[in-house]
């Protein structure tokens, strides 16, 4: 079956009153491609093709977001119809959908890939919500498109899991980021080589309903930059501010400054909320895994969750990624200067456009600007401070390493330090307090996954809370708010990568219970809940070295 073009599909209506409106400005306003369907081949002077999902044999709704359907405007009746499923399934489509793919290049690893674009993505349409708001669709998995190249387009349901969990999951963590409808398993099996080692084996194949402002890349920008397509990159700039980034586009008003000076500020709040996106990942102990600029958001979301993974033991060299285990390049404690190269690239990109360079490398100095500020905003918050001290910066980098060091379980420590009282620091210095060098946060003896390096640490821990009560001595907040501030800022439950492959073990044997318990737990990341204990334990020793716990490839 091939339903290369969108007339092969059925139109389908919702039940009851969900009507969702689309009004695809990307396909009005940009340059396409003249040619539709898949037919793998190189696109120029396009920034996308028609191309229309391939239907499959046996859908069926596994999850969904209730948040997300309530912004577009779907009731429960409509998210459990048959028709939403067949939709969401690419094998139907609502009225006014008009389904394509687009087309960007990137650089992977540091090299300049070429043309790549949504291999297995496609966009059904932009929807204008009853608020105002729009909101791309966007099926992950739904069949090759002319952005094949030798893949089959779809996505296996571990994946699928992975996305489907971890983008709900930052949302309610607070991380921008793209967020996700449904997960519908396709009752089709695809063929995959896990671990690329040659053992290649069937597994269940689902889709995922993306959902999203904008699925702009960076590698938009740079493909037509490259092939020295200036006329498109100048188009695609101005689509962008004038539909991404309305706001921006507003205060220009009447005073419409020169086409260079609205460029350059436009980057400059690229590069802004790119900041802050990696400052909240490191606040939380994301890892992206492939940080190529192919899946870096214009708008500053976190984008494409791949082979990513979640921080258990501190540890700065740590990547997710077996393709990266090598040159460690997407490490946890890189992603900063990472995000920083590739907004260099993006800069190189859109230089067709600027006279000279100083406006670019005006932007570049903003990201480390916003970083900074953002970083010591954190920190306070992290450690419950009022404002962030000079000293402080100190006082965490040391806390890092004391973490590193001793192997301690980065969300349970900073959980642990909202023990830590000021009335500690009257206690004396550290050797006459106690022998017991926790003392001061019994909780935190508990969050190492060592315990010979724990103790090997135990003087360089003692010191550390002593100079930790100090500070919070000295500090103006009240107990209260310090307590409240804290929670805030330091989650309780994160998807630790085992918690996430136990949910894709149990769904492959037809068993959502896990996969629903963590939606539902990670809902509500920074508040305990009773009962749900063992979610924010420490990883579990047989999971230290396990595919799918500490290792991910990016076969998906
Ligand atoms: P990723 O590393 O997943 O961000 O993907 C890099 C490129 O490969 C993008 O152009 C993807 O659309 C494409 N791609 C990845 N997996 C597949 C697949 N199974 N079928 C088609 N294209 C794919
Ligand atoms: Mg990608």
């Amino acid at each position: 079956m091939n339903a290369s073009s969108a007339d092969a599909l059925p139109s389908v209506q919702l039940p009851g009153a969900a009507a969702p409106r689309f009004d695809n400005r990307l396909l009005a306003e940009l340059p396409g491609d003249a040619e539709t369907g898949p037919r793998r081949r190189e696109v120029r002077t396009a920034l996308w093709s028609r191309v229309a999902p391939e239907p499959v044999p046996a859908p069926r709704l596994l999850a969904w977001s209730r948040e997300v359907a309530e912004t577009l405007g779907l009731d429960e009746t409509a998210m459990r119809s048959d028709a939403l499923c067949e939709v969401l399934a690419g094998n139907a489509l609502l009225p006014g959908m008009d389904p394509f793919a687009s087309n960007y290049g990137g650089h992977q690893f540091g090299h300049w890939a070429g043309q790549l674009g949504d291999g297995r993505a496609i966009s059904l349409g932009e929807q204008l919500t009853a608020d105002g708001q729009r909101r791309e669709w966007q099926l992950k998995g739904a069949g090759p498109t002319p952005y094949a190249r030798f893949a089959d387009g779809r996505a296996v349901l571990r994946s699928s899991i992975r996305e489907f969990l971890c983008s709900e999951a930052m949302h309610h963590l607070g991380v921008p980021t793209t967020r996700a409808l449904s997960l519908v398993g396709t009752g089709e099996a695809v063929v995959r080589d896990v671990m690329y080692d040659g053992h290649p084996a069937p597994e269940p194949g689902a889709v995922v309903c993306r959902i999203a402002p904008s699925f702009l890349r960076f590698g938009h920008f740079e493909l037509p930059a490259v092939r020295g397509e200036t006329e498109v990159l100048r188009q695609l700039v101005d689509f962008t501010i004038a539909r991404d980034f309305p706001e921006f586009h507003a205060a220009f008003g009447p005073h419409t400054p020169d086409a260079e000076t609205r460029y350059a500020d436009w980057f400059a709040e690229v590069c802004t909320r790119t900041a802050r996106m990696v400052a909240e990942w490191m606040r939380v102990g994301f890892v992206h895994g492939v940080m190529n600029t192919d899946n870096m958001s214009i708008l500053g979301l976190t984008i494409d969750y791949g082979p990513y993974g979640w921080v258990d033991d501190y540890d700065p060299d740590w990547t997710p990624n077996t393709t990266d285990a090598q040159g460690r390049r997407y490490r946890f404690g890189w992603q900063p200067a990472v995000a920083r190269w590739n907004l260099m690239r993006l800069a190189q990109a859109l230089s067709p456009l600027f006279g000279d360079a100083a406006p670019l490398q005006a932007g570049i100095d903003r990201f480390g600007v916003v970083y900074a500020e953002a970083d010591r905003d954190i920190t306070a918050r992290k450690l419950g401070f009022a404002e962030c001290r000079d000293a402080d910066v100190a006082l965490i980098r040391d806390l890092h390493a004391l973490m590193h060091a001793s192997e301690a379980d980065m969300t349970l420590t900073f959980r642990a330090l909202a023990d830590v009282t000021p009335q500690a620091a009257q206690a004396g210095p550290p050797a006459e307090l106690s022998s017991d060098a926790f003392a001061r946060c019994p909780a935190l003896r508990a969050a190492f996954y060592d315990t010979a390096r724990r103790d090997a640490q135990a003087e360089g821990w003692q010191a550390w809370l002593q100079r930790y009560a100090m500070r919070l001595a000295e500090d103006a907040l009240p107990p209260e708010a310090r307590a409240a501030r804290m929670a805030a800022a330091n989650p309780l439950y994160v998807l630790r990568n085992y918690l996430a492959q136990q949910a894709i073990d149990l769904a492959g044997q037809g068993d959502l219970s896990e996969l629903h318990a963590l939606q539902e737990l990670l809902r509500q990341p920074y508040t305990a809940q009773p009962g749900c204990e063992r979610f924010a334990a420490l990883r579990p020793d047989w999971a230290r070295e396990r595919v799918g716990c500490s290792m991910l490839s990016c076969s998906s």
